[in-house]
């Protein structure tokens, strides 16, 4: 985890603070109003301990309010059922607000509808109370936050934008470097177009400040230039879409390293060859690759751009 220097505090409203969480764990937004506590996003399950740690060391004696998720990947909504526990049914009453788009797979906690069984992803079941789609507004802290439909990386995510400080929370929408796998593309249907069009509307947005899903965050000019890597970056998939499949599967693969930290190489390509996504993606775009090649190139790719490491017969993360 890091903290934000002393110039991306001042770009901040003064009732939030953002916990960054890396690559596995998205960040979290906490929001500590004179009324209301808010946390937007949740991290992936893994890190329970310490989001529920973050969480307790800010709000001290304080009840959490509400839990926020812009989307429902497992990095985003992990701590939810955690979060649920420590403050719903001992401490008062989180409320829980989540994308229309999804609610009736949570209410019915359909996990491959979710997602999280077909990437072998974990996430412990969550209720929720609240939906949200585009045009709603939600309190935040001591402030009303836009709601903005963001397809493109996820059908159903919503962004967040607070106008007066022109304060943007991105989710997997817009990164300092680029954006989220765009997971419809690799499930046949056409999503790139919707990339670029929720590019336009964080562009009409004109945020001073990006709060991202991942990675730090970014400002003024950074944020013109976050907005044209992004494009360049969709112009290559464009042209180019096995390019955003391998780039896809390499996510898909370094996530589960950063999840085990190390795995015996077999274990590693049978988790592959068992779970479902990956069988999809290699039959959709690379049908000509045996699995076991397949896989095999995936990790020799990992270990020469050095996101992982090879010793004795485990792979591991790096
Ligand atoms: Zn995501």
């Amino acid at each position: 985890m890091s903290t934000l220097s002393t110039s991306q505090k001042q770009q901040l409203p003064a009732d939030l603070t953002v916990f960054e969480r890396g690559w596995l764990s998205s960040n979290n937004i906490l929001f500590v109003g004179k009324d209301s506590t808010a946390l937007v996003d949740t991290g992936y399950c893994t890190h329970t301990d310490q989001t529920l740690a973050l969480v307790r060391a800010s709000l001290k004696d304080r009840p959490l309010d509400h839990i926020i998720n812009t989307h429902l990947h497992s990095d985003h909504c992990g701590g939810n059922a955690a979060l649920q526990a420590a403050y719903g049914r001992t401490n008062g009453t989180v409320q829980t607000h989540i994308p229309y788009g999804l609610a009736k797979h949570v209410a019915s906690w359909d996990d491959d509808a979710l997602s999280y069984k077909p990437t072998g992803q974990n996430c412990p079941r969550f209720t929720f109370q609240y939906t949200m789609q585009h045009g709603d507004e939600v309190m935040l802290g001591d402030t009303n936050w836009q709601v903005h439909a963001a397809p493109g990386h996820d059908p159903h995510s919503i962004i967040l934008f607070e106008p007066e400080s022109r304060t943007l929370i991105s989710a997997d929408a817009l990164w300092q470097n680029g954006f989220g796998v765009v997971f419809q593309e690799l499930e046949g249907e056409r999503a790139f177009d919707e990339v670029a069009q929720t590019l336009d509307v964080i562009e009409r947005l004109n945020p001073q400040t990006v709060i991202p899903g991942h990675g730090s965050v970014f400002a003024g000019d950074e944020v013109t230039a976050a907005l044209a890597v992004a494009r360049n970056r969709l112009d290559g998939f464009v042209q180019n879409p096995p390019k955003h499949a391998r780039y896809a599967i390499k996510v898909l693969l370094k996530y589960k390293l950063l999840e085990l930290q190390s795995i015996p190489e077999s274990a590693f390509i049978d988790w592959v060859k068992a779970t479902p996504y990956f069988e999809m993606v290699r039959g959709r775009c690379f049908a000509d690759k045996s699995m076991d090649m397949w896989v095999a190139g995936y990790i020799e790719e990992l270990i020469a751009g050095g996101a992982a490491r090879r010793e004795g017969g485990l792979v591991l993360n790096v």
